[in-house]
């Protein structure tokens, strides 16, 4: 058995940023980070946009509006001081029809609510931006980036591995026991005792809240986004970040042209619904994980409701023709021969037993642990911040 203060279950961004925010907020306590694989930031952390968001699509007042507007400044901060590439470079969010201008104007007066730089621009400013753009009118929102979410946090764990705590891999979590002074964390490897822990376990937080014996509000959905590469020759079709009027329903911003930090330019992600929780190919299923899905009443609610966008996103994952169709709303020249398949990411999305996408960052505690039940786009952006509102839950919980 090991002792610990703090354990922190899930090596992700978020768990990662969490465990360097309580290390500044409770300095002398010893952390664990206790993640499943054999290394940090393999599941959405490494298979995602790149994309520093500036908050300018959330509800202000939103977890994800004031986590994200600042966690973005502290990100940029974190990264200049610690030596890893990020860019600047912008972004349009364009709409290819009159019908879709309606939704624009909400994004702009959205951006303004949580004080993000933009402005509408004219179809010439557009295509000095972004020559090969179609599009009526849009939003230039210079203020956004791009990153390397998983360089952060390879970065953040050897940080913290450096202070003294500990980044423990292939430690799954399968047992959970807490009593009034203590959480008893079993894995795969052992056994950990530590004063509070927190629970960041991505697609699986859910799972682990209920090891907790917390009866959550929500489940999670896997929702797979696949994406294509832009060929070399064919690059030059995006300069930075060309994104769509996304549908206001859904939390997913639509399939977008994103040049990458590494260089290359990736065509993605359009949202089905995965078989597995890490179910990265089509093909992949598990079993056991479908059930649980499919015994949720609230994803039968969800299907009822979305079925429709849900047939289309299928579609387009099956029917490369589709992909490219929908991609062609914003750049014409964009044809089959240009992309070649690439990543998929699976997003962990919450959904409530009445069926509905949880919109916003979402917490909630048991005796000695506080969970993260919902950590979607742009939760890798704002990461820096989450830890810090964690931090701060903690401190306050430790105090009652
Ligand atoms: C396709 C896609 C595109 C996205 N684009 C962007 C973007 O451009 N910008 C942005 O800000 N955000 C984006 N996001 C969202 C962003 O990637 C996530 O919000 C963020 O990575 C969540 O981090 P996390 O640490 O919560 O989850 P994860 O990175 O999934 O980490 C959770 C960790 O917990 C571990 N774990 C799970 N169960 C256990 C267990 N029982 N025991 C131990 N460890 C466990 C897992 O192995 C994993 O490493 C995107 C996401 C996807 C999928």
């Amino acid at each position: 058995m090991q002792r610990v203060d703090l354990a922190v279950i899930g090596g992700g961004i978020v768990g990662l940023a969490t465990a360097w925010r309580l290390s500044e907020r409770f300095p002398g306590e010893s952390i664990v980070v206790l993640e499943k694989e054999r290394d940090v930031g393999l599941h959405q952390t490494g298979r995602n946009s790149g994309v520093l968001h500036t908050g300018i699509y959330y509800r202000p007042g939103s977890l994800k509006a004031e986590n994200c507007r600042s966690g973005k400044q502290a990100m940029e901060d974190f990264c200049r001081e610690h030596g890893i590439p990020f860019e600047i470079c912008g972004k349009v969010i364009v709409a290819t029809c009159e019908e879709e201008i309606p939704a624009l104007e909400e994004i702009e007066r959205r951006g303004r609510a949580n004080r993000v730089v933009c402005r509408r621009i004219d179809v010439p400013t557009l295509r000095d931006l972004e020559p090969h753009v179609r599009g009526v009118t849009a939003l230039h929102v210079p203020e956004a980036g791009i990153v390397d979410f998983r360089r952060v946090a390879q970065t953040l764990a050897s940080l913290l591995e450096q202070q003294g705590h500990q980044i423990a891999k292939g430690e799954r979590v399968v047992r959970l026991t807490e009593t009034a002074d203590r959480v008893t964390l079993t894995t795969v490897g052992g056994t950990w005792q530590a004063q509070w822990a927190i629970n960041c376990g991505g697609l699986y937080c859910d799972r682990i809240a209920l090891l907790a014996g917390l009866r959550p509000a929500v489940r999670i959905v896997p929702f797979r986004g696949e994406y294509y590469d832009l060929v070399p020759a064919a690059r030059s079709l995006c300069r930075n970040l060309i994104y769509p009027v996304p549908d206001p329903r859904f939390p997913f911003l639509g399939v977008h042209f994103t040049r990458m930090i590494s260089g290359g330019v990736e065509c993605g992600p359009n949202a089905v619904l995965a078989l597995a929780r890490e179910g990265y190919r089509k093909t992949t299923v598990r079993p056991g994980e479908l059930v649980q899905t499919l015994a949720y009443p609230g994803f039968w609610r969800l299907i009822a409701r979305y079925w429709r966008t849900g047939v289309g996103e299928m579609v387009r994952s099956f029917s490369k023709r589709a992909f490219v169709g929908a991609l062609q709303h914003l750049v014409p020249d964009v044809t089959r021969h240009v992309l070649r398949p690439g990543r998929a990411g699976v997003r962990a999305q919450a959904v409530t037993r009445d069926g509905r996408l949880a919109d916003d960052f979402l917490l909630d505690e048991s005796e000695r642990m506080i969970h993260v039940l919902n950590a979607p786009s742009p939760a890798a952006t704002s990461a820096l911040n989450i830890g810090r509102l964690i931090a701060e839950k903690l401190a306050n919980k430790r105090q009652v």
